[in-house]
Protein backbone atom coordinates (compact mmCIF):
# COMPACT_ATOMS: atom_id res chain seq x y z
CA UNK A 1 0.00 0.00 0.00
CA UNK A 2 1.12 3.68 -0.49
CA UNK A 3 1.01 6.23 1.44
CA UNK A 4 -2.25 8.10 1.18
CA UNK A 5 -1.64 11.00 -0.65
CA UNK A 6 -2.42 14.18 1.43
CA UNK A 7 -5.51 16.15 0.01
CA UNK A 8 -4.08 19.80 0.94
CA UNK A 9 -0.61 21.29 0.88
CA UNK A 10 1.32 21.06 4.35
CA UNK A 11 1.03 24.75 5.15
CA UNK A 12 -2.91 24.79 3.87
CA UNK A 13 -3.76 24.38 7.59
CA UNK A 14 -1.85 27.51 8.69
CA UNK A 15 -2.09 28.95 11.39
CA UNK A 16 -4.86 26.78 12.71
CA UNK A 17 -2.16 23.44 12.51
CA UNK A 18 1.15 24.21 11.44
CA UNK A 19 3.41 23.25 8.34
CA UNK A 20 6.20 21.06 10.08
CA UNK A 21 3.99 19.41 12.11
CA UNK A 22 1.76 18.50 9.63
CA UNK A 23 5.08 17.59 7.50
CA UNK A 24 6.61 15.56 10.44
CA UNK A 25 2.81 13.68 11.36
CA UNK A 26 2.33 12.79 7.42
CA UNK A 27 6.15 12.24 5.84
CA UNK A 28 7.45 10.15 8.90
CA UNK A 29 4.92 8.75 11.59
CA UNK A 30 2.13 7.61 8.58
CA UNK A 31 5.05 6.63 6.31
CA UNK A 32 6.15 4.32 9.04
CA UNK A 33 2.55 3.07 9.98
CA UNK A 34 2.28 2.46 6.02
CA UNK A 35 5.36 0.76 5.92
CA UNK A 36 4.85 -1.11 9.09
CA UNK A 37 2.07 -2.52 7.66
CA UNK A 38 3.48 -3.72 4.41
CA UNK A 39 5.68 -5.46 5.96
CA UNK A 40 3.05 -7.41 8.20
CA UNK A 41 1.02 -8.09 5.20
CA UNK A 42 3.93 -9.65 3.47
CA UNK A 43 4.44 -11.73 6.01
CA UNK A 44 0.76 -12.54 5.97
CA UNK A 45 1.15 -13.82 2.29
CA UNK A 46 4.07 -15.76 2.94
CA UNK A 47 1.73 -18.17 4.39
CA UNK A 48 0.03 -20.27 2.63
CA UNK A 49 -2.78 -20.82 5.07
CA UNK A 50 -2.68 -16.92 6.04
CA UNK A 51 -2.41 -15.34 2.80
CA UNK A 52 -6.39 -14.65 2.15
CA UNK A 53 -6.15 -12.80 5.16
CA UNK A 54 -3.92 -9.96 3.26
CA UNK A 55 -6.13 -9.92 0.61
CA UNK A 56 -9.59 -8.83 2.35
CA UNK A 57 -8.54 -4.90 3.13
CA UNK A 58 -7.08 -3.11 5.79
CA UNK A 59 -10.36 -2.06 6.97
CA UNK A 60 -12.04 -6.05 6.68
CA UNK A 61 -8.89 -7.31 8.18
CA UNK A 62 -8.55 -5.50 11.49
CA UNK A 63 -11.99 -6.82 11.97
CA UNK A 64 -10.95 -10.15 11.39
CA UNK A 65 -7.40 -9.69 13.63
CA UNK A 66 -8.12 -12.83 16.09
CA UNK A 67 -7.87 -15.12 12.43
CA UNK A 68 -3.85 -13.43 12.24
CA UNK A 69 -2.18 -16.38 14.14
CA UNK A 70 1.06 -15.28 14.57
CA UNK A 71 1.00 -13.27 17.55
CA UNK A 72 3.91 -10.52 16.46
CA UNK A 73 1.99 -10.16 13.27
CA UNK A 74 -1.56 -9.41 14.85
CA UNK A 75 -0.18 -6.74 17.08
CA UNK A 76 1.68 -5.23 13.80
CA UNK A 77 -1.48 -5.57 11.62
CA UNK A 78 -3.27 -3.76 14.78
CA UNK A 79 -0.95 -0.63 15.70
CA UNK A 80 0.08 -0.26 12.12
CA UNK A 81 -2.99 -0.95 10.07
CA UNK A 82 -4.69 0.92 12.91
CA UNK A 83 -2.44 4.08 12.19
CA UNK A 84 -2.79 3.56 8.49
CA UNK A 85 -6.62 3.74 8.27
CA UNK A 86 -6.52 6.21 11.20
CA UNK A 87 -4.21 8.80 9.81
CA UNK A 88 -5.60 8.88 6.14
CA UNK A 89 -9.13 9.40 8.62
CA UNK A 90 -7.63 12.33 10.16
CA UNK A 91 -6.15 14.24 7.31
CA UNK A 92 -9.18 13.94 5.27
CA UNK A 93 -11.22 15.24 8.68
CA UNK A 94 -9.38 18.82 8.12
CA UNK A 95 -9.64 21.04 5.19
CA UNK A 96 -8.37 24.77 5.19
CA UNK A 97 -12.00 25.50 4.33
CA UNK A 98 -13.20 23.86 7.02
CA UNK A 99 -14.35 24.77 10.86
CA UNK A 100 -17.80 26.36 11.93
CA UNK A 101 -20.34 24.74 13.23
CA UNK A 102 -22.49 22.01 11.62
CA UNK A 103 -26.17 23.29 10.54
CA UNK A 104 -29.05 22.11 9.16
CA UNK A 105 -31.15 19.02 7.85
CA UNK A 106 -28.98 15.47 8.87
CA UNK A 107 -25.99 15.13 10.72
CA UNK A 108 -26.71 18.95 12.52
CA UNK A 109 -29.74 17.80 13.40
CA UNK A 110 -28.77 14.33 14.86
CA UNK A 111 -26.21 15.93 17.23
CA UNK A 112 -29.08 18.47 18.30
CA UNK A 113 -30.70 15.34 19.18
CA UNK A 114 -27.88 13.88 20.19
CA UNK A 115 -26.18 16.28 22.73
CA UNK A 116 -28.72 19.22 22.77
CA UNK A 117 -27.29 21.59 21.01
CA UNK A 118 -23.84 21.48 18.62
CA UNK A 119 -22.25 24.24 21.40
CA UNK A 120 -23.16 20.95 23.49
CA UNK A 121 -21.30 18.30 21.52
CA UNK A 122 -18.25 20.29 20.79
CA UNK A 123 -17.67 20.91 24.89
CA UNK A 124 -18.01 17.11 25.33
CA UNK A 125 -15.50 16.07 22.58
CA UNK A 126 -13.29 18.65 24.09
CA UNK A 127 -13.99 17.55 27.15
CA UNK A 128 -12.85 14.06 26.41
CA UNK A 129 -9.97 14.75 24.76
CA UNK A 130 -8.91 16.80 26.89
CA UNK A 131 -9.36 13.95 29.98
CA UNK A 132 -7.84 10.97 27.63
CA UNK A 133 -5.03 9.32 29.49
CA UNK A 134 -2.01 8.37 27.17
CA UNK A 135 -1.96 7.73 23.70
CA UNK A 136 -5.12 7.71 21.82
CA UNK A 137 -8.25 8.72 20.06
CA UNK A 138 -11.53 10.23 20.69
CA UNK A 139 -14.00 9.66 18.21
CA UNK A 140 -17.73 10.56 17.22
CA UNK A 141 -18.83 7.75 16.18
CA UNK A 142 -22.21 6.42 14.17
CA UNK A 143 -23.07 2.67 15.83
CA UNK A 144 -25.59 0.75 13.73
CA UNK A 145 -28.39 -0.82 15.59
CA UNK A 146 -27.99 1.32 18.54
CA UNK A 147 -30.35 3.21 20.61
CA UNK A 148 -28.38 6.30 20.68
CA UNK A 149 -26.39 5.71 17.22
CA UNK A 150 -24.38 8.82 17.82
CA UNK A 151 -22.26 9.18 20.61
CA UNK A 152 -18.09 10.02 21.75
CA UNK A 153 -15.62 7.07 22.27
CA UNK A 154 -12.14 6.48 22.42
CA UNK A 155 -9.42 3.83 21.98
CA UNK A 156 -6.33 3.69 23.33
CA UNK A 157 -3.00 3.62 20.81
CA UNK A 158 -3.92 3.08 17.07
CA UNK A 159 -6.85 1.44 17.62
CA UNK A 160 -9.99 2.02 15.57
CA UNK A 161 -13.83 2.29 16.82
CA UNK A 162 -14.20 0.84 12.87
CA UNK A 163 -12.18 -2.32 14.37
CA UNK A 164 -16.23 -3.45 16.07
CA UNK A 165 -18.57 -4.40 12.86
CA UNK A 166 -21.53 -1.92 12.93
CA UNK A 167 -19.68 1.16 14.15
CA UNK A 168 -18.43 4.32 11.49
CA UNK A 169 -15.99 6.84 12.93
CA UNK A 170 -16.93 10.08 12.02
CA UNK A 171 -14.80 12.70 13.39
CA UNK A 172 -11.54 11.47 15.09
CA UNK A 173 -8.59 13.81 16.71
CA UNK A 174 -5.19 12.07 16.98
CA UNK A 175 -4.74 12.59 20.55
CA UNK A 176 -0.68 11.64 20.62
CA UNK A 177 2.08 13.75 21.49
CA UNK A 178 3.42 13.48 18.09
CA UNK A 179 0.23 15.54 16.83
CA UNK A 180 0.72 18.97 18.58
CA UNK A 181 3.96 18.79 20.57
CA UNK A 182 6.05 20.75 18.10
CA UNK A 183 4.02 23.65 18.82
CA UNK A 184 2.18 23.33 21.52
CA UNK A 185 4.12 21.22 23.78
CA UNK A 186 2.18 20.28 26.52
CA UNK A 187 -0.92 22.58 26.51
CA UNK A 188 -2.94 20.02 24.40
CA UNK A 189 -5.78 22.21 25.23
CA UNK A 190 -4.79 24.52 22.44
CA UNK A 191 -4.04 21.93 20.16
CA UNK A 192 -7.83 20.56 20.37
CA UNK A 193 -9.20 24.26 19.85
CA UNK A 194 -7.22 24.55 16.65
CA UNK A 195 -9.04 21.26 15.64
CA UNK A 196 -11.92 22.92 16.07
CA UNK A 197 -10.70 26.00 13.53
CA UNK A 198 -10.23 23.25 10.83
CA UNK A 199 -12.72 20.71 10.76
CA UNK A 200 -14.10 19.62 7.45
CA UNK A 201 -17.43 19.33 8.61
CA UNK A 202 -19.10 18.74 4.27
CA UNK A 203 -16.71 15.95 4.60
CA UNK A 204 -17.65 14.30 8.43
CA UNK A 205 -21.83 14.68 7.47
CA UNK A 206 -21.04 12.87 3.81
CA UNK A 207 -19.49 9.98 6.29
CA UNK A 208 -22.73 10.30 8.48
CA UNK A 209 -24.84 9.74 4.79
CA UNK A 210 -22.94 6.65 4.20
CA UNK A 211 -23.27 4.88 7.43
MN1 LIG B 1 -0.61 10.68 14.62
Amino acid sequence: LPLPTLPYEYAALEPHIDEATMRVHHLSHHQTYTDKLNKALSALRADPEQKHLAKMGIDTLLQHLPEVSDASIRKAVQNAGGGYVNHAFFFASMSPDGGGALEGEGLAAELDKAFGSFTRFKQSFTLASLELFGSGWVWLVYERRSEAPLHITSTPNQDTPAMTPGVVPLLGIDLWEHAYYLKHQSRRKDYVEAFWEVIDWLEVARRFEAA
